[in-house]
């Protein structure tokens, strides 16, 4: 072999390996999890029948918490082997991002600019935005609403369903955001928002004596099992699941005993 021959074949083959070090160091997929003897799971912690903690006992429950246990169970044969982080709509993204948890399966709508950033998979609930005003404003819908003021979370779906609804209606509202869903309902008690949006489902977690949700519904919000973009093992994995549970009646299971 010529010794400019042998050089570029040394480097590449030092190339390799050096890539067989990082892809081990940097392992993800089905298999770090396993080493791991642990699921990280990103949930929600104040929506009832999805991902809520029970003050009462402590535990988390709902659809999204028992959808986590069966991905649980057939990566490491216990559902048990599960640690939930509760995540807002904010947190849930950088949550991922950095790999303190390995799946965020909290209400996460799927969306075309979002499977950008994350995985998504097949959608296993599809809810849509809704309205949650104080009985005694008197609203009806969102026809009603012409310059008054919506609460939002940041990072959620809520404020451009309901810009597009708005713009249909052809009547002018303005939004204010805030981090956390407890903000916004404290906001619409003291009067600084006159509206509530986000998903139904999130919004029942936050109804009392004094508010109402709305008939509306607006924008289909498509919710998805979601994992770090660069994880793609680990997604095929779980899609594989979903399908599975699609096709089996597991999913439908879920959706029926939590009377969703
Ligand atoms: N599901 C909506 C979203 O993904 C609402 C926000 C939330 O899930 O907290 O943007």
């Amino acid at each position: 072999m010529k010794a400019g021959k042998r050089i570029f074949c040394t480097a590449l083959i030092l190339m390799a390996v050096a890539g067989a070090v990082f892809a081990s160091a940097s392992a993800e997929g089905v298999e770090k999890i396993r080493k791991a003897g642990v699921l990280k799971v990103g949930v929600k912690s104040d929506v009832p029948r999805f991902g809520l903690l029970n003050t009462a006992t402590n535990q988390y429950e709902g659809m999204e918490i028992e959808l986590a246990g069966l991905i649980a169970k057939e990566i490491l044969g216990d559902a048990k082997k599960i640690t939930f982080t509760p995540v807002t709509a904010k947190t849930r993204g950088p949550l991922l991002d950095n790999g303190d948890i390995d799946l965020v399966i909290a209400t996460f709508t799927i969306t075309e600019e979002r499977k950008l950033t994350y995985n998504f998979s097949t959608s296993y609930y599809t809810d849509a935005v809704g309205l949650l005003v104080k009985k005694s404003s008197g609203f009806t819908g969102l026809q009603d609403m012409d310059g008054k003021t919506i609460g939002v979370a940041q990072s959620a779906t809520s404020r451009a369903a309901i810009q597009q609804a708005a713009d249909a209606l052809g009547i002018t509202v303005s939004f204010m955001e805030f981090a956390t869903y407890p903000e916004i309902k404290a906001a619409l008690d003291s009067g600084r928002v006159d509206v509530f949006s986000v998903d139904k489902s999130i919004l029942n977690g936050y109804l009392d004596n004094e508010c109402v949700i709305l008939p509306d519904a607006f924008s289909p919000q498509e919710y998805g099992v979601a994992s770090k973009l660069s994880n793609k093992e680990l997604a095929t994995y779980v899609e594989g699941l979903i399908q599975k549970w699609l096709t089996d009646g597991t999913l439908d299971g879920l959706i029926k005993k939590y009377g969703l």
